[in-house]
C-alpha cells in the first residue's frame, strides 16, 4: 500500500535530525520527498538531495501548471512546495514517503492522504528551549530568526491536529520514539 508519514515541528524543534535518523535507520522503507523551494542554497546544501532549489519565476510557472500536491509561501516571500512528480516517482519504488513540511503543509497533505498517512507534530519540551535552539542557530540572519521565531510560535499552537506529538526532550529518547512509531505504521 503506499504510505506516507507527515512531519511538522515548529522551526528549531529537532525535525530534520529525527527525519534523517529514520532514512538512515530504514533506507530500504523509506525516502525522503524533496520539495522545491524559492530560498537560497545553505552552504551545506544540493539541489536534488535537501531541496530541488528554483528561482521564484519557476516556481510560478510549475505552480501554474498545477504541479504541486501543497505549496506554501512559509517566510515572507519564500515558497515551498510538493511536486505530485516527487510523490508519485517514490510511491512507484515502492517506498514509503516521508515528509518535512510546516504545519500547514503538513495537515494539508494528511487531508489529501487520509488514512494512507501518519501526520507527526514534533514538539519541544517548552517555549524556552525552542528559542535558545533557533537563536544559536548560525545560519539565519537577524530579520529571519526573528520571522522563525513568531511562526514557530504560531505553529505551536496545531499541534492538537496531528495524529501524533512526539516531544524532543532528550534526543536518544525521540529517535527510539520515531522509530518505533514508524515502525508500527508500516506493519498496519
Ligand atoms: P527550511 O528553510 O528551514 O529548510 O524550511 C523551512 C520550513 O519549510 C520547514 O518547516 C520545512 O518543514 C518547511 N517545508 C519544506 N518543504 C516544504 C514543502 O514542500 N511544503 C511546505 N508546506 N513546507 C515545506
Amino acid at each position: 500500500m503506499q504510505k506516507a508519514l507527515i512531519f511538522s515541528a515548529p522551526s528549531g524543534s529537532g525535525k530534520t535530525t529525527v527525519v534523517n535518523h529514520l532514512l538512515k535507520t530504514m533506507p530500504e522503507t523509506l525516502a525522503f520527498s524533496i520539495s522545491v523551494t524559492t530560498r537560497k542554497p545553505r552552504p551545506n546544501e544540493e539541489h536534488g538531495r535537501e531541496y530541488y532549489f528554483l528561482s521564484e519565476e519557476e516556481f510560478k510557472s510549475k505552480l501554474a501548471e498545477d504541479a504541486f500536491v501543497e505549496h506554501e509561501m512559509v517566510y515572507q516571500g519564500l515558497y515551498y512546495g510538493t511536486l505530485k512528480t516527487e510523490v508519485e516517482r517514490l510511491w512507484a519504488e515502492g517506498k514509503c514517503v516521508l515528509f518535512d513540511v510546516d504545519v500547514k503543509g503538513g495537515l494539508n497533505l494528511k487531508k489529501q492522504f487520509g488514512t494512507k498517512a501518519k501526520a507527526i507534530f514534533l514538539k519541544p519540551p517548552s517555549i524556552e528551549i525552542l528559542m535558545d535552539r533557533l537563536t544559536k542557530r548560525s545560519t539565519e540572519v537577524e530579520h529571519m530568526l526573528k520571522e522563525r521565531i513568531a511562526k514557530a510560535k504560531e505553529e505551536l499552537s496545531f499541534e492538537d491536529q496531528y495524529d501524533v506529538v512526539l516531544v524532543n526532550d532528550v534526543l536518544g529518547e525521540t529517535l527510539k520514539n520515531a522509530e518505533a512509531l514508524v515502525k508500527n505504521f508500516l506493519d498496519q
